[in-house]
């Protein structure tokens, strides 16, 4: 699976219909690229939220049970240092050999949740960021990347707890107990 040979055909479709993003290149040159304007505040991760969701590739992309049950088990701090290192690792050299083919598309919830907001690769960081390829990731992108994948997690794990039956039905999955996740936790998110 390549999140590259996959993709491009449909996103295309969809994006074409989203309004201005990379087809539109004359725009899209004329936006800052630094850090910058990277969404941070949380209007504007709303509104990354709201442009993910409208894209038929990333939208298709959900914890599953047992990924939702690693996210119990290990908590959103883990994760977020498991997602700095892999983005540290996987990501964030000038040239990278394998670009687009570096993040498996399930078996860990940091891997999904780059896939569903654009993290997966330096092609698909550039698409939906601005971050240049071809130059070392900034320790501030870094964190960046990270804290934003922690979201993602933390959101689709409220999308479950309130919509349980949104999710695959196929088993009589053990529930992960909305209690059970420190709701604190998801609650900074
Ligand atoms: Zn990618």
């Amino acid at each position: 699976m390549h999140c590259v040979d996959k993709a491009p055909s449909f996103e295309l479709e969809v994006e074409l219909l989203s309004g201005p993003n990379c087809l539109m290149p004359s725009i899209r040159r004329q936006e800052p690229t630094s850090g910058k304007a990277l969404p941070r505040t949380d209007s504007e991760l709303e509104n990354l939220f709201e442009r993910l969701s409208k894209s038929t590739f990333r939208s298709r992309f959900h914890l599953d049970a047992a990924e939702r049950q690693t996210v119990e088990r290990l908590g959103l701090d883990v994760l977020r240092r498991h997602a700095h290192e892999i983005i540290s690792k996987r990501l964030a050299k000038a040239v990278i050999a394998n670009d687009g083919r570096q993040t498996p598309m399930r078996g860990y919830p940091v891997f999904k949740a780059q896939h569903a907001t654009g993290l997966c690769c330096r092609g698909c960081m550039k698409k939906w960021y601005g971050i240049e390829k071809g130059r070392e990731l900034t320790p501030q992108e870094i964190a960046w990347a990270a804290d934003l994948i922690v979201r993602w997690i933390a959101r689709d794990i409220r999308r479950f707890v309130s919509r349980p039956n949104a999710a695959s039905q196929k088993t009589k999955t053990k529930t992960l107990a909305a209690g059970s996740m420190r709701q604190r936790e998801l609650d900074l998110l």
